[in-house]
């Protein structure tokens, strides 16, 4: 049989809160009862927000609370590469299109649509890409691409959906275990690599939990529906998908999300008042 690997992977650009605490100490515990592995990865593709000195707190407080991890962790910015060549890869089979629109021409170009007010946004709220890059000729994106114009990779949905040819499911481990259908569309043409990098959160993510085996995702429901862009890319990609787990969130005093930006629910905060990491464990419940 094989060993269950299950992963915790913050992303080191602020401080780790009690939201990360629950999420961690959860993957631990899933970990433990199924006799599993259990690593440690660090998000940190956006260098201008991740720093050394926020994953080396982050570590401190993972320490703090009772987290244990593998060795070595694993971070992204070490592994541009292989990122570059699944983007590569994309490329070569024509799912991924170079979009020059900024987010303020992105708005300009849908009212000239004449979709204000009415053009589908994603699940976290973006406008949908409009079509307008899509449909440029070769020539003029290499015109465009050696004068130097910035652009994103995105990947052409419709093209992507057509290429798989069949709905797609994962599978959600609880409250029961059950199939989950994948709702890709939903997000349009999603970035697959950004303007300064050769990736993104969705191809990134996919191409490590391939590449470290992960077997169980456990993460908070806000990623529910990014699984759906996941899964749409392990398919193409041929990759064995792991099962899915998305807990709630702990939230504020005003149900709001807890926020990395927030002084008062940070684990570091937190401990320099004097919080014991029990009572942590305690307050989130794990
Ligand atoms: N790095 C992501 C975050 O901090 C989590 C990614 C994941 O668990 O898939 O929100």
């Amino acid at each position: 049989m094989t060993v269950p690997v299950f992963r915790f992977a913050p992303s080191p650009n602020g401080h780790l809160h009690l939201g990360h605490a629950y999420s961690a100490l959860l993957n631990q515990q899933m970990a433990r009862d199924a006799g599993g592995r259990l690593l440690l990865r660090m998000e940190d593709i956006d260098r201008e927000r991740c720093t050394p000195e926020l994953e080396q707190t982050m570590q401190e407080d993972l320490h703090w609370i009772g987290f244990e991890w593998e060795k070595p962790v694993r971070r992204q910015s070490e592994h541009f590469a292989v990122y570059r060549e699944a983007l590569d890869r994309l490329i070569g089979m024509e799912l991924v299109y170079p979009a020059f629109l900024s987010r303020g021409e992105i708005k300009h170009e849908i009212e000239n649509l004449g979709g204000n007010g009415t053009w589908p946004r994603d699940p976290d709220g973006a406008l949908l890409y409009p079509p307008t890059d899509r449909q440029l000729s070769n020539t003029e994106r290499k015109r465009r691409i050696s004068g130097g114009q910035p652009f994103s990779w995105r990947l052409n949905m419709d093209d992507a959906l057509e290429h798989v040819g069949e709905p797609l499911f994962w599978t959600e481990l609880e409250p029961e275990k059950r199939a989950v259908e994948a709702a890709p569309h939903v997000w349009g043409d999603v970035i697959i690599a950004r303007k300064d990098m050769p990736t993104s959160y969705h191809l990134s993510v996919v191409i490590d939990d391939a590449l470290q085996g992960i077997t169980h995702v456990v993460r908070g429901k806000d990623l529910f529906q990014a699984t759906s862009v996941h899964r749409l890319l392990q398919r193409i990609f041929d990759i064995e998908p792991p099962v899915y787990h998305h807990h709630a969130l702990i939230l504020d005093h005003d149900g709001e999300k807890l926020s990395k930006s927030r002084r008062d629910t940070a684990l570091h905060s937190l401990r320099q008042e004097g919080v014991s990491a029990e009572e942590i464990r305690s307050m989130v419940g794990v």
